[in-house]
């Protein structure tokens, strides 16, 4: 069997595992975030000591996924000055010689939900992280979606709550869904961060109103069989109830399908026990290896 290398490359750590062809992880370890040219050539070490047959990468974006792209597997514009415009896949196809997929840490999400998970064998899946920052991985037959450049699908614009006078978290935008419901905008909003708020309704109430009106323009323009809600945000899991009851407000009766009718089901959390990511990287290596 294959030993397929996974490496989901965060902001602030890199998670490196060995897994098989069936998901299971053999080996696992991470590293802080630094500079390229100190991390990577410790991930490409740590792969080559592993021997994996193949390498799956889920990156920190906006990053390139377009093979027919000369910047693909390179970080694009990007706060992190030291990464940016770096050649982040060039550097383990140079290094490993071995087949190297190549996604956003979102979608590689997705993909590992979409495979192991809450909406195994689906094909039609949006996966939304709600942590530091907001990202949704897309997945339409089976294909994680790109396009022009990949979804950036936190950054939709929402109707802010009239009464919601606080400031965006998001640099670019007043109005964006990451601004309005990740979890700096909450701290920001209450004073406090989200995990010592829970005594108080009036902030979950707003939240799951940013994120039904999230949920309901992915069910309108994405049309999935199944949202997965993950990230830190969600470890609160009374938002579920909430977030589906203002979806079907939100909706009102428009969409009619069986899904509509099952919300319990149809937007649901994470499946995979926090391993989403890296058992996205695995399938991603796989499929990598399959096609090379
Ligand atoms: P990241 O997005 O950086 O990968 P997380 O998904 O853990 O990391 O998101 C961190 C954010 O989620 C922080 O803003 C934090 O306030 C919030 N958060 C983390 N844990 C919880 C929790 N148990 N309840 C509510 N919010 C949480
Ligand atoms: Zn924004």
């Amino acid at each position: 069997m294959a030993r397929i290398g996974a490496l989901e490359a965060g902001g602030t750590k890199m998670v490196m595992a060995v897994g098989d062809e069936e998901g299971n992880i053999l080996e696992r370890d991470s590293i802080p975030t630094t500079a390229p040219e100190e991390c990577v050539p410790k991930m490409v070490a740590w792969f080559a000591d592993h021997k994996v047959d193949t390498l799956g990468i889920g990156a920190f974006g906006p990053t390139c996924v377009d093979p027919a792209n000369e910047k693909y597997g390179s970080i694009l514009e990007t706060p992190k000055t030291a990464w940016k415009y770096y050649p982040f896949r060039n550097a383990f196809v140079d290094g490993l010689h071995i087949p190297v997929g190549y996604d956003t840490d979102v979608n590689v999400a997705c993909l590992g939900e979409a495979t192991y998970g809450a909406a195994k064998g689906l094909g039609y899946v949006v996966y939304v992280t709600i942590g530091t920052g907001i990202g949704a991985g897309v997945m339409v037959e089976g294909k994680l979606m790109h396009g022009m450049m990949h979804p950036e699908a936190g950054h939709i614009l929402i109707r802010r709550d009239p009464e919601d006078k606080a400031p965006s978290s998001c640099p670019y935008h007043d109005d964006c869904f990451e601004g309005l419901a990740a979890g700096p905008a909450i701290e920001k909003h209450w004073g406090k961060p989200a995990k010592e708020l829970l005594d108080d309704p009036r902030v979950w109430d707003l939240e799951s109103f940013y994120l039904a009106e999230g949920v309901a323009t992915y069910i309108v323009c994405y049309s999935p069989k199944k949202i997965i809600l993950g990230g830190g945000v969600m470890h609160q899991e009374q938002l579920f109830p909430l977030v589906r009851s203002k979806v079907a407000h939100l909706l009102n009766g428009y969409i009619v399908t069986p899904e509509m009718q099952d919300l319990d089901s149809y937007i649901v959390p994470a499946g995979c026990d926090g391993d989403q990511g890296i058992l996205g990287c695995i399938e991603l290596g796989k499929r990598a290896l399959e096609e090379a």
